[in-house]
């Protein structure tokens, strides 16, 4: 396990984009390659937003980014990492969605970050020590709560 990958855990507010996308650039900064980051909350609650701040605290040009709800992994190899950025929410729940974008292959790279939009949809998998969930409660003009915890903490 990687030492220096530590993500700040904790809940705040956000009341507009912008902090949303401040959110993902401070997670986006402390990451140091393996980590995987849970993103779910619902449809328009900020999840691609957070993860352009993300791309951003990674070197990475943030407009780049966007929903891959097409393509299921996006990835990004211009930054300080490599990021990919993974949306299920067009897969059948399950584990079986996992495997549909061959995440095994993908957390087998240590110098890379997976994001995964609509995590719940993946079902039970196994995944790295380093791996947070970040919900965003929250949608339309309603400030979000961001919650970052991680997953080891409530799974083990
Ligand atoms: P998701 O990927 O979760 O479906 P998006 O990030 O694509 O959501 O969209 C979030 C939308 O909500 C954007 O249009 C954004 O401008 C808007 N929005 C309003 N307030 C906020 C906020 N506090 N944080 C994030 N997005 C917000
Ligand atoms: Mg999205």
């Amino acid at each position: 396990m990687n030492a220096a990958a530590s993500v700040q855990t904790g809940t705040w507010t956000s009341h507009n984009p912008e902090e949303t996308f401040d959110a993902g650039r401070r997670v986006g900064e402390s990451l140091a390659g393996g980590e995987v980051l849970l993103l779910s909350g619902t449809l328009g609650a900020g999840k691609t937003v957070f993860t352009k701040g993300l791309a951003a605290g990674l070197g990475l040009d943030p407009a780049e980014v966007s929903s891959p709800s097409f393509t299921l992994v996006n990835r990004h190899a211009e930054g300080r990492l490599v990021l990919y950025h993974l949306d299920l929410y067009r897969l059948a729940e399950g584990p079986a969605s996992a495997h549909a974008v061959e995440l095994d292959e993908l957390l087998s790279d240590e110098r890379a970050v997976i994001v995964i939009e609509w995590a719940e949809r993946m079902g039970r998998y196994r995944l790295p020590p380093t791996t947070w969930r970040v919900h965003i409660e929250g949608d339309g003009e309603d400030p979000r709560r961001i919650n970052i915890t991680r997953a080891a903490d409530s799974e083990s």
